[in-house]
């Protein structure tokens, strides 16, 4: 963990430095106000290995939700999930970033779920994010044949493409905050 991110820093670091899972989270959660159960056990651990305090990952968290749910019903039916990931709650567990390993074991079954590693979409889907990213095409085409055979390398190709100048070995991701770890290094 490199320091402290705040809420108003999530947005721009989604866009230069979010794999491409944290960055479809990111941006349902933008767009619909909402993200289901796993979604937000994968982003707010995400978001909690980048610097994201408890106290600033509420206060977003209400806020991003607030198109939908008033701010009694997330602390009522909300909160309790952030509170898990940060060890507030149950056992008192402190819930870790997941592995590249454990989001692609996490299957969505539901077409409103979006976590899980988006590499393992069917192409239309794939491509079609890609695109709204503004991925130049040859890359894109790249990266989709890639997918089907290491969604982990086609994640690198992503990592090569956002960081062009960059001059390290770093190819193959096996973990998302590694990813942004790598990400923040090469701007530092
Ligand atoms: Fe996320 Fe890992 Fe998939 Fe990349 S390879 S999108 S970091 S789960």
């Amino acid at each position: 963990v490199q320091g402290r991110v705040g809420p108003l820093e999530i947005a721009p670091l989604s866009k230069t430095s979010f794999p491409l899972c944290m960055r479809v989270m990111h941006d349902t959660l933008v767009q619909t106000g909402k993200l289901k159960h796993e979604g937000r056990l994968q982003f707010s651990t995400f978001l909690k290995g980048i610097g994201f305090v408890y106290e600033d990952a509420i206060v977003y968290w209400k806020q991003m939700f607030s198109k939908k749910v008033s701010g009694a019903d997330f602390d009522k039916d909300y909160s309790y999930t952030f509170r898990h990931t940060y060890g507030l709650e149950g056992k008192a567990t402190s819930y870790s970033p997941y592995a590249c390993l454990k989001i692609q074991q996490k299957i969505p079954n539901a077409i409103e779920q979006v976590h899980g590693c988006p590499y393992m979409w069917e192409s239309d889907k794939l491509q079609q994010k890609l695109q709204s990213l503004n991925i130049d095409q040859f890359v894109i085409e790249d990266m989709l044949v890639t997918s089907k055979i290491s969604m982990n390398v086609a994640c690198g190709k992503h990592f090569a493409f956002l960081h062009p100048k960059n001059r390290t070995n770093f190819t193959v991701v096996n973990h998302p905050n590694q990813f942004y770890e790598q990400s923040r290094s090469h701007y530092r």
